[in-house]
């Protein structure tokens, strides 16, 4: 095979491989941020969890009071029940006593279905917080495992840089111009195979002529649409191609 073409090929190994890796160092923090979304939901609804429970904690306390003066008022109206000598006015007396202490049992009946919510709602809370948490950690992993790969990566991305030098300073200036133009023009692809008379980058049948240089490998043959270099690659040769 040509020489040229050779590294034509090498140089794109190359820098797909660098944009691949540029491409997972870039789209690293989009992980990070798609998880934030979970722990700010999470977050969120331990904060209604909260507001519910402190809202309950409020009713509770005036209900407290609540009770506090209705028992007061209950047991003056008892005290005063030996005053009244009238006994129309005695009978509405005990009716006023009566209610009272209705008022009274009906309120405590209230202060224990608020006790219960408030127990429900303190658990509630408890699970929500304990979802806020995961989520964190969550996170923290997700940070640890990007610090981690971006170091791998950085690393890799080095090497090959070191690699697509020495592979570039072969390859002639004026090759090496076309190939920066068509990778520019190209979506980052500049060198194709032909397979089955069809260049693999733009789709179009390459003439049998043409193809056949392609095969015989001697000159470099760009694509007659795309201008993409092209090289072909035997059948028994395919499975050990990178
Ligand atoms: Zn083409």
């Amino acid at each position: 095979m040509n020489e040229q073409l050779k590294l034509l090929i090498d140089l794109q190994r190359l820098d797909s491989a660098i944009l691949s890796i540029r491409l997972n160092i870039d789209t690293a923090p989009a992980k990070i941020s798609s998880q934030e979304a979970s722990l700010k939901n999470a977050q969120r609804a331990y904060e209604d969890a909260s507001r519910h429970h402190a809202d309950l904690e409020k009713k509770k306390k005036n209900k407290e009071t609540e009770i506090e003066d209705m028992s007061e008022k209950a047991r003056k109206l008892k005290q005063r029940t030996s005053e009244i000598k009238d006994n129309k006015a005695y009978q509405a007396h005990l009716r006023e006593i009566e209610k009272a202490e209705k008022d009274l049992s009906a309120a405590e009946d209230e202060l224990l279905v608020l006790m219960e919510s408030l127990e429900a709602s303190a658990t509630l809370m408890g699970a929500q917080k304990t979802l806020v948490e995961k989520e964190v950690a969550k996170i923290e992993a997700i940070k640890r495992e990007n610090e981690k790969d971006i170091i791998k990566m950085g690393e890799e991305l080095k090497k090959l840089k070191e690699e697509r030098k020495t592979v570039s300073e072969k390859v002639d200036k004026d090759t090496y111009n076309q190939y920066i133009n068509i990778i520019k023009t190209s979506r980052g692809i500049a060198v194709v195979e032909a397979k089955d008379e069809i260049c693999q980058g733009c789709n179009i049948h390459i003439p049998p002529q043409l193809f056949v240089e392609i095969k015989a490998a001697e000159e470099i043959v760009n694509c007659p649409q795309c201008r993409r270099f092209l090289y072909y690659i035997k059948p028994e040769q395919a499975k050990d191609s990178p």
